[in-house]
């Protein structure tokens, strides 16, 4: 049986892949990023002052839609800076999906707050809105406005949705929920560049929200992040301490409270210029090949690709299957099985609540990010691959 669903899967991802090894998701790199670092090394501004931030800011706020972007060096340091500039602190609790990236909840305990873990729903993979508000009317108060746990008794500040592998989390509905219990959202984006809900872009919706340019993102910087927001005093506050926290010119060393070094240095920006360019073109492919997958798939009953919830368009960053629960014991060899034949696939996060670091902060019921964490697979999904689809008849 495990053989046999293990030689299965092989020969989907074989029949959409073609021959030889394919990553879990390979940038895509072409010579107009070469052209545009060579402009910035030939200017000789390639650290913290450059034209291509700024160019590169107004390209990521015009793509999203947003009023406001502020680029810095990393996803991770994006969340740090927006929980840090709402004034996350000791004594807050951030509500987050169980099932993420270790920097959702990392974020939080830079700021010295507690992650307060939450359950994911099975249509969206992101922060199940019914669940949560349950848990708050449970375990919550508002008192004088403020939003109180009566468990740890500790203020719940704020949520962060994560928007996993691209995919929108129920955003009109979780703003409901977050305006009755006066809590903030900021939107973890760093996979969703590109998704959009109703044709508004992901990390508009809450306060702010974050991106992230890492190497294995939909665009890449190198390293690199950014956050985006609609609040201009918001915004202005977050330049600020990302930029150590200046007043004044830059040979007035006048700082007036401990910002943070989390500027984007211009050469990433560089990249990030051309990359963003061509996101659209990339975005189209990424969805040829979930197609071609979506296609291929279907000749496995115990395994479903993951398809985006309705009313969203997503940029499907990570191709997701979620193993059916008879063959879920098989995923190891299943994922030991296509590594062998060089395909890049791995399981899903480990649940962050189960982190030696985290296991004792509060949490929800997690049934279902137990459930689905333990049956996701990601298959390789980088948009270069579309050129080598070769064994798809003709196409
Ligand atoms: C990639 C990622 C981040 C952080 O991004 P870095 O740029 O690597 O710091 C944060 N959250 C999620 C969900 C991510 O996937």
């Amino acid at each position: 049986m495990s053989e046999f669903i293990s030689k299965n899967f092989v020969d989907v991802l074989q029949a959409v892949l073609g021959d030889g090894a394919a990553g879990l998701h390979e940038p895509s790199i072409d010579v107009d990023d070469f052209e545009s670092l060579r402009k910035c090394l030939d200017s000789t501004f390639v650290s913290s002052v450059g034209p291509f931030v700024d160019h590169f800011e107004a390209e990521v706020r015009r793509f999203c839609g947003a009023n406001h972007a502020i680029a810095v060096v990393n996803g991770t340091a994006a969340l740090h800076a927006v929980l840090h500039a709402l004034g996350v602190s000791k004594n807050h609790e951030v509500l987050v999906p169980a099932l993420s990236f270790v920097a959702t909840a990392n974020a939080v305990a830079y700021c010295n707050a507690t992650p307060n873990f939450v359950d994911i729903s099975s249509d969206t993979l992101g922060v199940c809105v019914d669940k949560l508000d349950a848990y708050l009317e449970r375990t919550c108060e508002l008192r004088e406005g403020v939003c109180l746990n009566l468990n740890t008794e500790k203020v719940v500040h704020s949520v962060i949705p994560m928007h996993t592998y691209g995919h929108p989390v129920a955003m009109h509905r979780l703003l409901d929920v977050a305006a009755r219990w006066n809590i903030q959202v900021v939107e973890d984006g760093a996979e969703s560049l590109g998704t959009t809900f109703n044709g508004q872009h992901m990390g508009t919706f809450g306060k702010a929200g974050i991106i992230s340019f890492n190497g294995n993102k939909i665009i890449t910087t190198g390293g690199g992040g950014a956050i985006i927001t609609n609040d201009d005093i918001l915004a202005r506050r977050l330049k600020h301490i990302t930029t150590t926290a200046r007043l004044n010119g830059a040979d007035d060393f006048y700082h007036d409270q401990i910002g943070f070094n989390y500027r984007m240095p211009n050469i990433n920006a560089a990249l990030g210029c051309s990359q963003l360019a061509k996101i659209k073109s990339l975005l189209t492919k990424k969805r040829t090949l979930y197609e071609a997958y979506k296609e291929e798939f279907q000749k496995i009953d115990q395994i479903e690709l993951f398809e985006e919830p309705i009313g969203a368009r997503s940029n499907y960053w990570l191709q997701t299957v979620i193993l059916d629960t008879s063959v879920e014991r098989q995923r190891r060899d299943i994922i030991e099985a296509a590594q062998a034949r060089g395909f890049g696939v791995r399981p899903a996060w480990r649940l962050l609540s189960e982190l030696p670091m985290f296991k004792h902060c509060p949490k929800d019921d997690l049934s279902v990010s137990k459930s689905i964490g333990n049956r996701i697979i990601n298959i390789p999904s980088g948009a270069s691959l579309v050129s080598r689809m070769g064994r798809r008849g003709g196409q």
